[in-house]
């Protein structure tokens, strides 16, 4: 009996672990709320049914918010619409088949090569790939370690330095699992620092430090590609539920607007502020260097707006007004390329009000002077599923607007003229040296 028990199990444990979660006619909901009363309700629904999907978020700023349903309660869902006279249609009624078109590709060890733009790639793909970008590049990248995830991984980082002293830009990439795009963004902007023949690019690389962590909540991303591809969280379990927002979780303003105590939730909190090992551990880390950071991006999708702190406030704190020039600036920079159009704004104007994220922290606890959150393409005809033939258009764009924070940035004060000041005061004093040599 034992052991046919034992069998039991055995059979069916791959099928617990390995099943992928389909989203069969799940349909995808764009809805138009028109007047507060219309937001409420979905606001309403949003902090109280996690049946439903909220793809993007209910707010008076936005003209129109993404929902997905599963098609047991579809009619549920058009049906409250319908009494509350909410206009709405459908973009996608099956998600799956998007998913199904999705490329995922595998990354083969020692083939840089086989690192392409037109693919998504899993954790293990990803991070192989930093290996061999330190094998290849030994004197420039540098293998770091952001932190540990609930399940014990490495969150997997790397540098890219060519000498000392250099001012830091950051990125940090993959926090919500689900947004695939934010992680391809990431490795394609790391792979221009080190291989673009653009001299632009060149003197970017040269003269900062970059730390680099596309995958900043690498249990979740691992959960998108073997069970669900919807998964927005960490994996920690918390009761009958799985699951800490892992960018609503640190420590500024925890939980005080846009976040949620219920653990059935996607914005749910956490127990405490920094509760999880992810956010604990990368905010430990990033305060290390805290200091010599002079810019910090975080890529989210989708929204195709660029925004800063605060989430709490529409208020103009810090340097708000320089923030939202040098912005916009590299919006305009980033429309040349495919006329694509971003949004500039903190994120209580650009989305609604959200606190517990991480620029929030990196900007009041680091005061690091220039702190972005990219939400990447596109507008929500496909959301979070984004083609294949947008990923290279996205990630070369996104590599434009960077160029330009960095150029705006110099031109507005808040970023030296790194390694081309301390190379030139090193050729003046090698000069005097060898006309006194010479004497
Ligand atoms: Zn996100």
């Amino acid at each position: 009996m034992l052991k046919l028990l034992f069998l039991c199990l055995v059979l069916t444990l791959p099928s617990i672990f390995s099943d992928k979660i389909r989203f069969d006619n799940y349909t995808l909901y764009r809805v138009f709320p028109k007047n507060e009363n219309q937001v409420q309700l979905l606001r309403g629904l949003q902090d109280s049914d996690p049946r439903f999907d909220f793809w993007t978020e209910p707010s008076a700023l936005v003209n129109n918010v993404d929902v997905l349903s599963s098609p047991e309660h579809k009619s549920e869902f058009e049906s409250l619409l319908k009494a509350y006279n909410v206009e709405f249609v459908i973009s996608n009624p099956n998600i799956q088949e998007a998913i199904d078109r999705e490329p995922v590709k595998t990354y083969t060890r020692r083939n840089l090569r086989s690192m392409t733009w037109n693919s998504y790639y899993d954790l293990d793909g990803i991070n192989h790939w930093i290996d061999d970008l330190a094998i290849s590049y030994p004197s420039i990248v540098t293998i770091i370690k952001g932190g540990t995830t609930y399940e014990g991984r490495e969150i997997k980082g790397l540098k890219i330095s060519h000498g000392e002293g250099r001012r830091i830009i950051f990125l940090e990439g993959g926090i919500h699992s689900r947004e695939w795009i934010s992680p391809a963004t990431v490795n394609f902007i790391t792979n221009e620092l080190l291989t673009s023949n653009d001299e632009e690019t060149i003197a970017a690389a040269r003269d900062f430090d970059w730390y680099i962590f596309p995958v900043t909540n690498p249990d979740g991303y691992i959960w998108t590609h073997t069970v669900n591809r919807m998964w927005r969280k960490n994996r920690r379990p918390v009761g009958n539920h799985v699951g800490i927002d892992l960018n609503r979780n640190w420590n500024n303003n925890w939980l005080v607007v846009g976040a949620s105590s219920n653990p059935a939730l996607d914005t749910y909190a956490g127990l405490g502020p920094f509760s999880e090992p992810e956010t604990r551990s990368l905010s430990t880390f990033i305060e290390s260097i805290g200091d010599k950071i002079d810019m910090y991006l975080s890529f989210h999708s989708y929204s195709q707006l660029l925004m800063l702190p605060f989430g709490n406030t529409t208020e103009p704190l810090a340097n708000y007004e320089d923030a939202m020039k040098i912005g916009r600036r590299a919006m305009g920079a980033l429309s040349v390329r495919y006329g694509t159009r971003y949004e500039t704004g903190n994120i209580a104007e650009a989305i609604y009000q959200a606190s517990g994220g991480s620029v929030d922290w990196v900007k009041e606890r680091l005061k690091v002077p220039l702190v972005y959150c990219y939400e990447l393409r596109d507008n929500g005809t496909h959301g979070f599923i984004l083609p294949e033939d947008q990923i290279l258009p996205n990630n070369l764009e996104v590599m434009d607007s960077i160029l330009e924070l960095i150029l705006q940035a110099r031109r507005f004060g808040y970023m030296s003229s790194g390694n081309i000041v301390n190379s030139s005061v090193v050729l003046i004093f090698m000069a005097l040296l060898a006309k006194l040599l010479q004497d």
